[in-house]
């Protein structure tokens, strides 16, 4: 197998028994980059030199005789609303086409003090709105898995990335299902962790309330690899929580005799499509078989869910989006002879369709005569959906469902109708308004095409699930999928 395809695990013991060196698995990569990326258009750059540098101070560690850690010298794309310090850092928006932070994020920090090596900025559904990449500014990014299909959103290029191996890992955001939606749609395991496990310092915000940053890896080891490099306290972000980190890895092997998960009947209803609901009853049966009773429950609001998020999450982004006003950094329109008028110019152009969509959306519920309508009314629907989600993680360890409610769809084929493309997150969007963890991992294919499991936990509780994902992966034989590319 060339090194692209390998997972951080087995990488990792190749670079510690000096099989090949950074500097020979960055360059295989690249090539990889150079063969593929015309086709799937993953990245918004490419940083190749920063990548050389770092696999060479990686090597030289190495040479040293230095002990390397587990992520030490491996490829990773970063989704485009991660600051990087002195790389461009453009949430794929014309507002941001020129942004080069001077700082780097929390998570960033993080991953270069354990030796990322950073082979490009991963193209996103512009401000990560969307679930496509269609809403990019720039351009959409295709499936590896069907070039006319989209690869999900809004972490579409981190996904595809990882899954034509034209990075080993990859982070995301999910807000409503951003990192585990594309993770499903192109084949890979993605992992929204609790609300405030992960610092968003440096993350470009769009609705703060729900954002967090999380991994998208090839398995399930990677994934609990990964996230303990990221996760964490940080004064930055007084929303991340001081609980210690474990070490994700230890508890894999434990299996899940025992085990009790909730099946919520919702999640199996209209809209769900047939081929995905069939594939995940059959890894319910793996579930069984491996020793968890697993049995019907209910999240009796799901059904409030989506109305409640794009009413919060608009809100929140019309907010967060009033920075953008061609004063300080990124684009400006200097036609203008006013500053009224350069702020309205530049926020006209400088914005996309669906940007402008929530903005507006925004503003609206959240002005004097309609706040208590819609506003506070979303946010009391919200601590319903949390209620459910506490009631039913008191009986049970675990709840699994579907990811998405089918596998990736056309280019076209929803983009010009919002609702349509809203459905598109109706499994995912719950996790982010209760705050709890959730991943999505690989359970078959339908007609060629991934279709992705959710397991939920309770708070905190990412090593029971990447316990369960692990012992699902091994036996159902889905780690580290490939396209035929
Ligand atoms: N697709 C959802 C939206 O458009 C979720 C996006 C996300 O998680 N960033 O808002």
């Amino acid at each position: 197998m060339a090194l692209h395809e390998l997972t951080i695990a087995q990488l990792h013991e190749g670079l510690k028994k000096k099989e090949f060196s950074a500097t020979e698995l960055l360059t295989d990569v690249l090539q990889r980059i150079e063969q593929v990326e015309e086709k799937i258009k993953a990245f918004v750059t490419v940083t190749e030199d920063v990548a050389r540098e770092q696999a060479r101070r990686v090597d030289e560690k190495i040479a040293r005789g230095e002990e390397i850690g587990p992520l030490e010298g491996i490829p990773a794309a970063i989704k485009d609303n991660i600051c990087t310090e002195g790389v461009l850092t453009t949430c794929s928006s014309k507002m941001l086409h020129n942004f080069v932070p001077p700082y780097d994020a929390t998570v960033m920090r993080k991953l270069k003090a354990a030796g990322v090596v950073m082979v490009g900025k991963a193209n996103m559904d512009e401000f990560a709105m969307g679930s496509s990449t269609e809403n990019s500014r720039f351009f959409p990014t295709k499936n590896p898995w069907d070039m006319g299909r989209v690869p999900g959103g809004s972490s579409g290029g981190s996904a595809a990335a990882v899954a034509a191996g034209e990075a080993i890992y990859a982070l995301g955001s999910d807000t409503g299902g951003s990192i585990r939606q594309p993770a499903s749609f192109c084949g890979v395991v993605g992992m929204k962790p609790t609300y405030g496990r992960v610092s968003r310092y440096g993350l470009v915000a769009f609705a703060s309330s729900l954002d967090q940053i999380g991994p998208l890896t090839k398995d399930v080891r990677d994934c609990a690899l990964v996230l303990g490099a990221i996760a964490g306290h940080d004064p930055m972000d007084s929303t991340s929580v001081p609980h210690p980190v474990p070490d994700y890895t230890a508890s894999l092997e434990k299996g899940i005799k025992g085990m009790r998960i909730g099946i919520p009947r919702e999640y199996f209803g209209e809209g769900i499509d047939a081929g995905v609901k069939e594939a995940v009853k059959k890894a319910i049966a793996t579930l069984e078989d491996l020793g968890a009773t697993c049995e019907e429950t209910s999240l009796p609001h799901t059904d409030y869910a989506l109305p409640a998020y794009y009413i919060i999450a608009p809100a929140e982004a019309s907010s967060n989006l009033a920075r953008y006003d061609g004063v300080r950094y990124g684009y400006r329109d200097e036609t203008a002879e006013d500053v009224v008028t350069m702020f309205m110019r530049t926020r006209s152009e400088g914005f996309g369709t669906e940007v402008k969509r929530r903005i507006m959306l925004g503003t609206y519920t959240l002005s004097s005569g309609y706040y208590d309508a819609y506003y506070l009314k979303a946010l009391k629907v919200r601590t319903l959906i949390k209620q459910d989600f506490d009631r039913a993680l008191e009986k049970f360890d675990l709840l699994v469902t579907p990811t998405s409610p089918t596998v990736a769809f056309r280019f076209g084929e929803r983009a010009a109708d919002p609702l349509q493309m809203y459905l598109s997150d109706i499994c995912t969007i719950s996790v982010n308004l209760a705050g709890v963890p959730a991943i999505s991992v690989p359970c078959g294919l339908v007609d060629g095409l991934p279709v992705g499991l959710q397991f939920i936990g309770r708070p905190f509780a990412e090593e029971t699930i990447l316990q369960a994902a692990y012992a699902f992966e091994q036996a159902a034989g889905t780690a580290n999928l490939k396209p035929a590319l």
